[in-house]
């Protein structure tokens, strides 16, 4: 699929009056296209809702577009739930996904009447010292261990990853929960990460149904709602074949008839808590080239860095880069496109064909608009961009402003050096 930027060079030439570069942008008219889809493939479930991953793109104008759509807020943390709260977003609108969860976060959780989703078999006494009580609606996240794989092939590795109950946890937990006063309870699972493939949910969804069916017989729980949790990937390569989201909410479907249904829990509803899959196509980090240098390498260096975009240096992830304005050139430069830390792990793209880059070129780094700045750090003190949407009428709107040296000094503001900073410059 040919991967095309979202806004054109006379639109950053336009932007960058304004604000100047690095910025993530954001693109309100796909991000709309794209939870209408999403809602629209699991409108066969009455209760279906998706709790957007805050922690993928944690800012409240976007998460203002989805909530116009029913979407509510999967926290992980203390300020994810104050972020979440700011907005309006309270009780049963929340899931707390959390793990390793400090006791103040439990408390506030509850305190927002947020659904806790729990993370080991051991937080039930540990919420219940807590709060002093275990709420009528309760998750657990179960891990089955081992390798998840979809006919024969292997997309991740949940035997290695720390999150979750294992089957003979959760049985032992949902028998301790309703001993407890639980009335309502939830099943939580995230078996894979960024699945291009439309096979991976309904596998999920067949596996959580069958457990299901099982924790309900044997335990008498009534099981009100399954939450398939997030892991839809997007095609960050050009070769990539993106997922279809109506094939895998009609395979969801399947298992659920098969499986829910003759097992009389027609009435469960299905809950996500998709965060890349909603966000990541519909953002780009807008940088300019500023330096280019010929020596064993091509490089271009850029005015952004991995502060602002971290996933190629720490996984060595793929982001598309268009150069705006020479969509239509060929690619026939081999560069490696850096930024400035004293990292050599800084750069956004090695041995990447693209056409002549010439100082002053904007780039267009696709798929940001989850993990992107959210991720960002101040190591080197480089500070983290503006984030800007780019409405359906065209406008630009300020919906984060960069931070300045004052921001990052701000936590000496109670020593003698604070005054001795110049932060004006
Ligand atoms: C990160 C995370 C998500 C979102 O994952 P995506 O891959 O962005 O869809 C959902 N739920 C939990 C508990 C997570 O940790």
């Amino acid at each position: 699929m040919k991967k095309e930027a979202f806004v054109t060079k006379e639109q950053i030439e336009e932007i960058v009056k304004t604000y100047p570069t690095p910025f993530h942008i954001y693109d309100e008219k796909g991000i709309k296209e794209n939870v209408k889809a999403l809602k629209e493939a699991f409108a066969w479930n009455k209760g279906y809702k998706e709790f957007f991953a805050v922690k993928a793109t944690p800012n409240p104008y976007l998460i203002q577009i989805l909530r116009e759509y029913g979407c509510g807020c999967d926290c992980s943390s203390l300020t994810e739930l104050m972020l979440s709260k700011a907005m309006g977003v309270t009780g049963e609108d929340i899931m707390f996904s959390s793990n390793d969860t400090p006791a103040h976060e439990f408390a506030y959780a509850a305190k927002l009447g947020a659904i806790i989703n729990l993370d080991d078999i051991t937080h039930i006494d540990y919420l219940e010292k807590t709060i002093g009580y275990i709420p009528k609606t309760i998750s657990c996240r179960f891990n089955p261990g081992g390798y998840f794989s979809v006919a024969n092939s292997i997309m991740d590795n949940p035997g290695d990853a720390k999150y979750g109950f294992t089957a003979e946890q959760i049985m032992e937990g949902f028998r301790i929960l309703k001993s407890k006063g639980a009335e309502n309870f939830g099943i939580h699972a995230f078996l894979a990460s960024n699945t291009v493939s439309n096979e991976y949910y309904p596998e999920l969804a067949r596996q959580l149904f069958e457990l299901a069916v099982k924790l309900k017989n044997e335990t008498g729980a009534k099981i009100t709602f399954i939450n398939l949790s997030g892991g839809i990937g997007i095609p960050y390569k050009p070769e990539d074949v993106p997922n279809d989201i109506r094939i895998i909410g009609e395979g969801v479907r399947k298992a659920y008839e098969s499986i829910l249904v003759p097992a009389g829990m027609g009435d469960v509803a299905i809950y996500t808590e998709l965060g890349r899959y909603m966000m990541g196509p519909f953002g780009h980090l807008i940088t300019q080239a500023i330096h280019e240098k010929h020596t064993h390498k091509e490089y271009i260096g850029v005015d952004a860095c991995a502060v602002n975009l971290m996933r190629p240096a720490i996984y060595g992830a793929y982001h598309h880069i268009t150069v705006l304005g020479k969509e239509n050139e060929p690619c026939e430069y081999k560069y490696d496109v850096t930024g400035s830390l004293c990292e050599n792990n800084d750069k956004f793209a090695i041995d990447r064909m693209l056409p002549k880059v010439e100082i002053g070129d904007y780039l267009a780094i696709h798929d940001t608009g989850a993990h992107g700045f959210a991720m960002g750090y101040n190591y080197n003190g480089k500070l983290k961009s503006a984030e800007l949407l780019l409405k359906e009428d065209g406008s630009v709107q300020l919906i984060r402003r960069a931070e300045t040296s004052k921001d990052y000094f701000a936590t000496f503001d109670c020593l003698d050096i604070y005054k001795n900073l110049d932060l004006e410059v």
